[in-house]
């Protein structure tokens, strides 16, 4: 028998403490969480585990620098926080980077602004990473070379953090260590009704493989269904204050831009920002961001035209 056979047979007519569904970064963390502090926890996801969004990701680990602009000092507080604490948690795999943000015609505020708000992100974060260099377009151009400063006012460079690993892989870290400790996990099984009954949750599943149904109780369920997260609520007449809404972000991964470890950060047109991000070999640009009406995407020319120009 196959571990996943083991699992959906431990499934069916199984009781649990929790049902998780959804087997990305955020099934997957709550299912390690849960389980181990002694929580009999059952994990499924309809697709691959880390197969939607979770494999999407530009691998920035950030305090949320961006926030800054609506002085929106507590979120930042509680970002940079975060991740300090996983920087503390993973070192080898969730790293401190430079970003070296370039302030050309498009930048939306002026040098000393960009510099006030990077010194004071760095003492938010508790001073935990590299100061602030503030560089002249000389300097940028010296140690990138590939960036055109003509026209720009210098930049800045200041300090945040990335997932140096890949990110579905580290999603599946969080469900071998849950399963480790006793987590039944197993992927291709679908919720597709669940109930409250007396207290307790009659779930309805079904392996995507062979079309058979399985059934199991829960105390708890946990909708870790990402993009589909409102649907399923719908599904249990459950409301939610906030909502989700769609934007479909595309990278270009194209051959390596510059050999060094550090994030290169632009203004588009629009004043939004992007990236050009390293992979190992390669280099990562992105992304756009399109609201769409629904979670299947495609990236299209103009997205490929938009990343290049
Ligand atoms: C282009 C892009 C770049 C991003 N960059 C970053 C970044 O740099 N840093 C960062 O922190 N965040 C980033 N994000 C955001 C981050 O990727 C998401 O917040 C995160 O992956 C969401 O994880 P999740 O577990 O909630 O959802 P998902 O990863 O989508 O997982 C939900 C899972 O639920 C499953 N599911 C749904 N319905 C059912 C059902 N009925 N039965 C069983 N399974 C079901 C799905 O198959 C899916 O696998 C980025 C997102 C995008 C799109």
């Amino acid at each position: 028998m196959t571990l996943r056979e083991t699992n959906l047979d431990k499934l069916d007519g199984g009781s649990f403490d929790v049902l998780i569904v959804g087997g990305g970064i955020n099934g997957a963390v709550s299912a390690a969480a849960l389980s181990a502090r002694g929580a009999s926890v059952a994990l499924i996801d309809r697709g691959d585990f880390a197969g939607f969004t979770s494999q999407e990701s530009s691998n920035l680990v950030w305090g949320g620098i961006k926030y800054l602009e609506n002085y929106e000092f507590p979120l930042v507080r509680k970002l940079c926080m975060s991740r300090n604490r996983l920087m503390r948690a993973y070192p080898a795999n969730v790293k401190e980077i430079g970003f070296l943000g370039v302030l050309g015609e498009t930048a939306p505020f002026p040098p000393w602004v960009v510099g006030v708000g990077a010194f004071a992100y760095w003492g938010i974060g508790n001073f935990k990473t590299n100061a602030p260099r503030p560089m002249s377009p000389e300097t940028i151009e010296r140690i990138e070379p590939i960036i055109n400063t003509v026209g720009t006012a210098g930049g800045i460079e200041y300090a945040d953090a990335y997932l140096k690993d890949n990110d579905a892989r580290f999603v599946f870290s969080f469900i071998r260590s849950a399963m480790d400790v006793g987590a039944v996990a197993a992927n291709y099984v679908e919720l597709e009704n669940a109930e409250r009954v007396k207290g307790n949750w009659h779930a309805e599943l079904r392996d995507c493989e062979s079309g058979m149904p399985i059934n199991l109780e829960a105390k708890v369920v946990v909708n870790a269904a990402g993009p589909f997260l409102d649907g399923l609520n719908k599904t249990w007449n459950t409301h939610t204050r906030h909502q989700i809404v769609y934007s479909k972000g595309v990278h270009l991964v194209v051959d390596q831009l510059t050999p060094n470890e550090r994030v290169l950060a632009f203004f588009d047109d629009d004043q939004r920002l992007f990236y050009v991000i390293p992979m190992g070999n390669r280099s990562v640009i992105g992304t756009t961001d399109t609201r769409v009406d629904d979670p299947h995407t495609e990236e299209i020319e103009s997205d490929r035209d938009f990343l290049l120009e």
